[in-house]
């Protein structure tokens, strides 16, 4: 019998071994949850198709150990993992590993028992003398809540300690045996819950989609509309639909942790909170939602790109809001676009799947237009709102003062809209205080020792951080390289500096900073949207995070403070992207009563992006963006594949590089750019090349690819990953 381990194994099998099933037991059916050894260890995996390698005599195969008393894999998920493992050329295991990412909760579902605190543990919590704790015993209490019983695991996981410092607690009389409360049940979205009339062009959109969930077969739509159209109450309008039928729907958002106002908007339309998935839950909660899922107990589950792996038993929709974000793309260990495998699930489960955004990704316009994707748009805000008015301030005649970042319109704007009661918020696309530190005395720029990046100042921490590899150092009181004293200097702008000029520029503006550093997770980015709504804020100066998704009725002028942030580099996309960012940005002023306006800074006011969000018209631009692309059959009009071969010796990484560049494939309609330097030519220690095979859309890559890799060598010092559908280039 075959069965495929979730382990990240190359070469033939990829994952799959074979076992015997021992006289007696019955022969699991395709997809069983099985434990087997392998090597010294027991292992779970799934039963495959296939027949076992007849090279194998069956006296050497050895037994699975038993079948776990859970649903099998559906068919559609396991050809789904094939599928995906196909097309990124990642093992069939390392997929699988995606699809099995809570192996525990594959145990009975039954009671299970736990740990509590006693009466003692309560006192010693609580900081009573007497108590003798080591460090890790201390983490434990701190964990526990009196009178709620955890999973052992899971209060290890949390207090980083083995299990066996529970039982050391519990010998200790702190801690005691109790039975875990049975998994909270999901609540059952009520469709015909009464949700918002929906306004004309809303309802035919939505009537649309209905119709195509309606048909439970397998079909894509795009639905465009400008920000603020209500494209949300829409697809909710298409989960209504999909729950009438019985089956279940799936919502990816790129950014599950800062979408409290979307999960107000679910609740307030069906009555209750959908199911949740991302890779913070705890791990109990994991796994009652993915026991949830797979009994078919989650009508409605909202979720990370992650989440496209749960083992649904009937999908009848899945929804891909922000369809263009890069959040989607999985950049290590499996390389794969959620927006595209999500329709390639849907073609699997017979699903409708609909791709939601103010800003179509190119790929998916190009989709629509030739017809491969329905499509619905809505061009209006809903409401009375307006389009925000979009100007650009040209930063060569309006300069900020030395050493400042706000030019004097922007403040005087700012100091309007504050003055009419409303709120402006200051967008900058950069964490941290300067994103480089420059020594005036010798010129030297302080670098990432792991990366090709400068090390960007965090004041507030008194540290330097790299934002590629996390590495971070104090402030050096002088120059590391020339040792003058007090010569470094911070050059540009991060939020935190805006922040500081600011507080000058504005002293009186209750201010809020809105940035990963300073929203760390779903409960504080809660909290930030209610202090905005409620009006405790007047000025909210933030990253990325801040510009998509949020509907603030009070805010009504958006300030970026760097325009051209995006358009550096030599990447072939960054044109779109910054389309979209500043587009979404925008989007965020003005969506209630009062009109909206933005203002772009930028030392380039001719560029087309600019103009593109000066004229609104983003169709044109991407439009004049597909002719720029379509006559070297750049995607999407032509396939491309990006080898990125890494190692922490240099000429290793050069050497299997300049191995690949000769054995390179080539013919009809193929070609392979490279070796070049990679994006960052150094990133965690390990040097970076890269090879890109670009080739007409009618070329099937993998074939090519994966012979192409066959005929070289690559060390075990060297690494060599594949990106299919890279998405900067
Ligand atoms: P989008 O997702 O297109 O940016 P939203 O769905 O966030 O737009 O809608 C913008 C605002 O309009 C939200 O506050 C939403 O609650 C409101 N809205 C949208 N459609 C309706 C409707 N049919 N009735 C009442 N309010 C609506
Ligand atoms: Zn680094």
């Amino acid at each position: 019998m075959r069965v495929l381990l979730p382990i990240p194994l190359d070469g033939a099998g990829g994952g799959a071994y074979d076992y015997r099933v021992p006289v007696g037991t019955p022969l699991p059916e395709p997809g069983s949850f099985v434990a087997v050894p392998l090597g010294g260890r027991e292992l779970l995996g799934v039963v495959w198709d296939g027949e076992p390698d007849a090279g194998l005599a069956e006296g050497r195969l050895r037994d699975i150990l038993g079948v776990l008393p859970a649903p099998p894999m559906r068919e559609s998920l396991r050809r789904f993992v094939e599928w995906v493992s196909a097309y990124t050329l990642a093992p069939p295991g390392a997929v699988l590993r995606m699809a099995m990412s809570v192996p525990a909760a594959l145990e009975p579902a039954g009671q299970q028992a736990g740990w509590k605190l006693s009466a003692a543990g309560e006192l010693a919590q609580g900081g009573a003398p007497g108590y003798r704790l080591t460090p890790q015993r201390r983490r434990v209490l701190d964990v526990m809540e009196p009178g709620e019983p955890r999973a052992g695991a899971d209060i290890a996981d949390e207090a980083e300690v083995s299990t066996g410092v529970l039982r050391g607690l519990a010998d200790q009389g702190l801690i005691e045996p109790a039975l875990l409360p049975r998994p909270r049940s999901f609540a059952r979205p009520d469709p015909d819950h009464p949700g918002p009339s929906l306004a004309e062009e809303q309802e035919t959109a939505a009537a649309g989609l209905r119709a195509s969930v309606a048909t439970r077969a397998f079909g894509v739509t795009l639905l465009a509309g400008v920000t603020g159209s209500g494209k949300t109450e829409v697809y909710l309008d298409a989960v209504a639909e999909c729950l009438r039928q019985g089956r279940q729907a799936l919502v990816l958002l790129p950014e599950i942790a800062l979408s409290s106002q979307w999960l107000d908007r679910f609740k307030e339309r069906f009555g209750c909170a959908p199911a949740i998935w991302h890779s913070e839950l705890s791990g109990r909660l994991r796994r009652a939602t993915w026991r949830a899922v797979a009994d078919g107990e989650a009508p409605v589950l909202v979720g990370a790109r992650s989440a496209l792996f749960l083992p649904f038993p009937d999908l009848g929709l899945i929804i891909v809001d922000e369809e263009h974000e890069t959040a989607f793309k999985q950049e290590d260990g499996v390389i794969y676009h959620a927006r595209d495998m999500a329709v390639v699930r849907a073609r699997m489960a017979g699903a409708t799947c609909v791709l939601v955004s103010a800003t179509p990704s190119l790929e998916t316009l190009t989709n629509a237009e030739q017809g491969r994707y329905a499509a619905q748009n809505l061009p209006r805000r809903h409401g009375s709102a307006g389009l925000p008015e979009v100007t650009v301030l040209d930063l060569r005649k309006v300069p900020p003062e030395r050493g400042r970042f706000i030019s004097p319109p922007l403040i005087e704007a700012i100091t309007e809209t504050l003055a009419r009661g409303e709120q402006a918020m200051l967008f900058l696309n950069r964490r941290g205080y300067a994103p480089m530190t420059l020594c005036r005395a010798c010129g030297h720029r302080i670098r990432c020792p792991n990366c090709t990046a400068w090390l960007v100042e965090h004041r507030a921490q008194r540290r330097l951080q790299c934002h590629h590899c996390g590495h971070a150092e104090p402030i050096p009181p002088h120059c590391p390289e020339c040792g003058a004293e007090g010569s470094l200097t911070a050059i540009g702008p991060g939020v935190e500096r805006v922040q500081e000029e600011a507080s000058v520029l504005f002293p009186d503006a209750r201010r809020l900073v809105m940035a990963s550093d300073t929203i760390p997770g779903p409960a504080a980015a809660a909290e930030a949207a209610r202090m905005i709504q409620d009006r405790e804020v007047d000025l909210l100066i933030g990253t990325q995070i801040v510009a998509k998704g949020w509907h603030f009725a009070h805010l009504t002028l958006v300030g970026v403070v760097d325009a051209d942030l995006g358009l550096a580099g030599g990447d072939l996309r960054a044109a779109e992207r910054t389309v979209q960012l500043l587009h979404q940005v925008s989007g965020r002023a003005g969506r209630a009563e009062s009109p909206g306006r933005v203002l772009l800074q930028s030392w380039n006011p001719d560029h087309p992006v600019m103009q593109a969000l000066v004229s609104g018209n983003l169709e044109a631009f991407m439009a004049e963006e597909a002719e720029a692309r379509r006559p070297g059959g750049w995607p999407p009009f032509g396939r491309l594949a990006a080898l990125i071969v890494s190692s922490e010796d240099e000429r290793a990484a050069d050497r299997v590089a300049r191995d690949l560049g000769l054995a390179a494939p080539g013919g009809e309609g193929v070609q392979v750019l490279g070796p070049a330097p990679a994006p960052l030519s150094m990133l965690r220690g390990r040097h970076r090349r890269r090879l890109l095979l670009k080739a007409r859309r009618d070329v099937a890559v993998q074939p090519l690819l994966r012979e192409w890799l066959s005929r070289v060598e690559v060390p075990n010092a060297v690494r060599v990953q594949v990106d299919v559908d890279p998405v900067s280039f």
